[in-house]
């Protein structure tokens, strides 16, 4: 597990962020960063019930 610590640091999650922002995020941190930042089950869920697909890390 590789944190992209410079992703992070140019991407902090907005404090009161909405669903959009925060699957906005956790998209785009899977493709940049490997760290242990998994997406919260609820919000996997709702992008479920939403039909977005979820990229796996591989
Ligand atoms: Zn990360």
């Amino acid at each position: 597990m590789k944190i992209n610590k410079e992703w992070h640091e140019q991407n902090k999650m907005p404090k009161n962020a909405d669903f959009e922002q925060r699957m906005k995020w956790h998209l785009n941190h899977l493709k940049n960063c490997s760290c242990s930042t998994n997406i919260p089950k609820k919000l996997a869920e709702e992008m479920i019930r939403k039909g977005i697909a979820i990229p796996t890390p591989e």
